[in-house]
């Protein structure tokens, strides 16, 4: 969809800090983030909400946000995926957040 930010991402015409990327799907760091090492994982297949996802473009996608908590050592985090407004979704292009909560002491989050 041209005027989707996450779209225009995935075509490479807004840059973004590659986390993985593979045919159906990209992960990237958060540009606004929560935490140290707030991630994104998107499919590469427009859609605003979940279920208009088609299920073969969202089968990595809980996958490599295994992968990412398990780079970032968290031991505990949120996974989210929020679909409309009143459900604080502001991008309209189906993600998933993978945010580490770390320990008070180590700072944000
Ligand atoms: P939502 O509230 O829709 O679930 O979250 C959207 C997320 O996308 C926010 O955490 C926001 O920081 C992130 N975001 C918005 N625009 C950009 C962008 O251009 N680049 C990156 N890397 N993240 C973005
Ligand atoms: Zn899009």
């Amino acid at each position: 969809m041209a005027a989707c930010i996450f779209c225009k991402i995935i075509k490479g015409e807004i840059p973004c800090f590659k986390l993985f990327e593979s045919d159906k799907t990209l992960a990237f760091l958060d540009i606004g983030p929560l935490s140290k090492g707030h991630a994104l994982v998107i499919p590469k297949f427009h859609g605003e909400k979940l279920t208009d996802i088609p299920d073969e473009h969202l089968s990595e996608i809980l996958p490599i946000a295994k992968k990412l908590v398990k780079v970032t050592g968290a031991e505990n985090y949120n996974i989210l995926q929020n679909n409309g407004r009143i459900a604080h979704q502001v991008v309209d292009h189906v993600h998933f957040h993978m945010i580490p909560k770390p320990n008070e002491k180590e700072g944000l989050g």
